[in-house]
């Protein structure tokens, strides 16, 4: 169980899992009821009973905070920890002085201030309350200071003889919120940031591909084919057709089409790998960029395409086929455009499927 929370814990400050809002709170004001009870013990032993009572009663309160943070009132949880510490800083104050520094708690208030509101799910205006609370923060700061110049605490330090190791648990309570907030800030941002790469690639991906199958759309092909113009390498051209593609939809019907087109597919990216780009050009045509000018190369290709296809055994719901593919070769020569090249490609197809199919026409 113990071993759980930690394992948690660990997640949300290095960014890997995100705190909730409900465990943002509760980590607040456990945080902070620990503090006052601990204070309460202290005022209680020097018997400063205003602030031993004003303690207790902070405790109370906090607790009572948990049945707020489970039904979700966290706005009024905000205000009641932004009130509390700040007049808990003027009765102290008042108590015994500024010397002790309880008020540096209201500084710790205005960066966590700024975090909770910025993060919490409001519709209301988060930025307005967390400047208006910082304002209120700032004015109460200094109110206490003034207060404490004109002001004699009602206890001398002879009756509190704890002035320095209270200042230091002050200062070390105040710096340890700043550092664990600011560290929680810093991990929801890596998450976020983390989450949004990731969402961009998922549309980086839809944006660029066919979702039948998986290959790069013509949109993203003409950005290949263009870079392939300006490289010095040339490029060669592959243009793919299914045979009687028509007659295995109207007799096996259009799911078994579309498990042949992406089987297809997959042994066309296969058989390309690193040579190149695949993209799914029109209904069951297939254009393959290579990024060589060397005849042989895209024969090479086209032809482990052709008999890997043909050697192929597709099946759904226990019928198997075979289909075989046309495919025309072209080679990008100096001076030609990519239309060109892609019409020449086109007729070696054609060729390729007026003299019997299930061949490469270079
Ligand atoms: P050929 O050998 O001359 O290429 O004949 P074919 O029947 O393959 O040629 P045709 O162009 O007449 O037929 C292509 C068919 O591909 C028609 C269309 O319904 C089908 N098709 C296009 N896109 C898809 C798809 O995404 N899924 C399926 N299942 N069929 C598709
Ligand atoms: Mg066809
Ligand atoms: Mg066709």
């Amino acid at each position: 169980m113990a071993n759980k929370y930690l394992s948690h814990i660990k997640k949300i400050l290095t960014g890997k899992a995100r705190i909730t809002e409900k465990q943002k709170f509760r980590a607040i004001i456990y945080s902070v009821a620990l503090v006052h009870f601990f204070l309460a013990f202290i005022f209680g032993y020097y018997k400063v009973y205003p602030l031993l009572i004003f303690n207790v009663l902070s405790v109370l309160t906090y607790l009572s905070c948990t049945v707020l943070i489970r039904k979700e009132f966290l706005l009024p949880v905000y205000w009641i920890t932004y009130l509390e510490i700040i007049l808990h800083s003027f009765v102290s104050t008042i108590c015994i002085g500024w010397q002790f520094g309880f008020a540096q708690y209201i500084i710790a208030l205005t960066p966590v201030g700024f975090y909770i509101c910025y993060t919490m799910n409001t519709k209301r205006r988060k930025m307005v309350i967390a400047t208006a609370s910082a304002l209120c923060a700032t004015a109460s700061f200094l109110s206490c200071k003034l207060l404490s110049f004109f002001t004699t605490p009602i206890y001398s330090s002879r009756m509190l003889p704890a002035e320095l190791p209270l200042y230091i648990f002050n200062s070390i309570c105040t710096f340890v919120f700043l550092i664990l907030f600011s560290l929680i800030f810093i991990s929801e941002m890596k998450l976020s940031s983390t989450q949004l790469r990731h969402q961009n690639a998922i549309l980086d991906k839809l944006a660029s591909t066919d979702p039948l199958t998986g290959l790069y759309n013509r949109r993203s092909m003409d950005v290949f084919l263009h870079q392939a113009l300006e490289s010095d390498s040339g490029f060669s051209l592959i243009m793919c057709d299914i045979d009687n593609f028509k007659k295995i939809n109207d007799t096996y019907g259009h799911d078994f089409g579309d498990i042949v087109l992406r089987e297809v597919a997959a042994i066309t990216m296969q058989q390309v790998g690193t040579n190149g780009y695949v993209c799914r050009w029109g209904g069951e045509e297939i254009l393959i960029l290579v990024s060589s000018s060397a005849k042989e190369n895209a024969g090479r290709i086209a032809e482990n395409i052709r008999r890997n296809v043909a050697n192929h055994v597709f099946e759904l719901n226990n019928k198997w086929i075979h289909c075989t593919l046309t495919l025309g070769i072209a080679v990008y020569k100096e001076g030609d455009t990519i239309e060109a090249t892609i019409t020449n490609a086109d007729y070696n197809l054609y060729q390729g499927k007026r003299t019997g199919k299930n061949m490469v026409v270079a």
